[in-house]
């Protein structure tokens, strides 16, 4: 406690600054361990997930250079099912969990090149997916365009709906008896060089033992945070459009579908209350969220390329979100160089898929002071400067 300062509820253990997916997850983990938890987010369970796709697509999404990326990946998709009716059971609230599997196809000669690529990358670490003929790809989604030439099958790539979760996420946060504080932190308090909470604004200090900096594209902006210690972490702004089904059109697709078209990447995720989510583009403009002509044409005219369909489906939703990225594409996960600050930052275009793995990793490093081994590699010193030195 500092004199002089108020101090609005009782003490924390942990205080977890920003409540995204990623936030939220620390905190329920952590106060299911028994730590007194506190979060501090003017609206928790906004954040990214309000735009997010939800695909957990551990295995449509290997890229080359990120294999230590996918032992992190796997291991969050493998502990999804249970994740999800632990979640469900605590909170009462339905995730929108579906495990409907992936189809991802090529429209032309280039494309298939591309995928039989991705294809004998995914053999290569022993990743379970089918290459089908463009006959057999439509055989399964008969709506999609008579010129896809194959695809992919990929059934261990599933999806959730990301408003969902992080809803439940805040209803179980709360029955564990989460402290929310519904207000914007100023700036991390430091004391005798250890992080010891939080300022938030208006002038309360919250102060608790360790504190987690889980603030999306902004942990790398809050005051107070040492330059030094300030996690690398970049705006990436994705546009996403939501499509309805109408019943009489459903199944409109029964899996999510996806391409590159002439470079980039499109989506198509199909919820089961009708909701067709189409995405993402991706794009280096700051913190800029407007949605764009140019943004949704993109998006219209590659989906509408892989499934013509489309265009008779109302719009009724465009959206522009954006995702945490990092030097290496990987989270930031545990201490940090100032004792007493964790990171959970950084999760880029996977902060979805990883909300299970994070939980159970930040939660065991709140615990015990070590990262558990699945997330040694994620560690936020592998960017400081004696750790580059070392490792040179
Ligand atoms: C278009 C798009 C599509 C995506 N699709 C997928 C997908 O299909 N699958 C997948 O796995 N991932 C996907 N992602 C990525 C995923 O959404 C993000 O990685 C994830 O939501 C990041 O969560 P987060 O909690 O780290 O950050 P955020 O969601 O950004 O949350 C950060 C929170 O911190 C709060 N905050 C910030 N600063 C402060 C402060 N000073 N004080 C208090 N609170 C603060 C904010 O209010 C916010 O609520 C997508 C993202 C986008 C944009």
């Amino acid at each position: 406690m500092h004199p002089g300062h108020p101090t609005p509820g009782p003490a924390a253990d942990v205080l977890v600054i920003g409540g995204g997916v990623i936030g939220l997850v620390t905190a329920w983990r952590a106060a299911q361990r028994g730590l007194r938890t506190a979060l501090a987010d003017p609206r928790p369970g906004g954040g990214a997930a309000q735009v997010a796709a939800g695909m957990l697509a551990a295995v449509t999404e290997l890229h080359y250079g990120e294999e230590t990326l996918l032992g992190l990946n796997l291991a969050s998709a493998d502990r999804y099912p249970r994740f999800v009716a632990e979640l469900e059971e605590a909170s009462g609230e339905d995730t929108g969990y579906r495990s409907c599997g992936t189809l991802a196809v090529a429209l032309d000669a280039d494309d298939r090149a591309h995928l039989r690529e991705l294809h004998a990358l995914q053999r290569r670490f022993g990743l379970e997916s089918e290459w089908l003929s463009g006959r057999e790809c439509r055989r399964l989604e008969p709506m999609l365009a008579p010129g896809v030439r194959g695809g992919l099958r990929v059934d261990g790539d599933h999806q959730i709906d990301p408003r969902r979760l992080a809803r439940a996420l805040v209803v179980a946060c709360e029955r564990a008896g989460v402290v929310f504080h519904r207000r914007w932190v100023e700036r991390l308090s430091v004391v005798r060089d250890r992080a010891a909470g939080a300022v938030l604004a208006g002038g309360d200090e919250i102060p608790a033992g360790q504190v987690v900096l889980a603030a999306g594209t902004l942990s790398g902006r809050l005051e107070g945070v040492p330059a030094a210690v300030l996690p690398a972490v970049r705006p990436v702004k994705g546009q996403v459009l939501r499509l309805t089904v109408p019943p009489a059109y459903a199944p409109f697709l029964s899996r999510t579908v996806r391409a590159v078209v002439r470079g980039s990447h499109v989506y198509l995720v199909p919820r089961e209350n009708g909701e067709l989510v189409v995405g993402a583009t991706s794009e280096e403009l700051g913190w800029d969220t407007t949605v764009t002509a140019g943004g949704v044409y993109q998006l219209l005219r590659d989906a509408h390329e892989l499934v013509p369909g489309i265009t008779e489906l109302p719009l009724t939703e465009t959206g522009a979100g954006l995702r945490p990225g990092s030097p290496d594409n990987a989270p930031l996960l545990g201490p940090a160089e100032l004792p007493g600050l964790l990171l959970a930052t950084g999760h880029y275009r996977n902060g979805v898929l990883l909300t299970p793995v994070t939980g159970d990793v930040m939660a065991h490093t709140l615990v015990t002071g070590e990262l558990p081994d699945e997330a040694r590699a994620f560690t936020p010193r592998r960017f400081s400067t004696a750790q580059q030195e070392v490792s040179a």
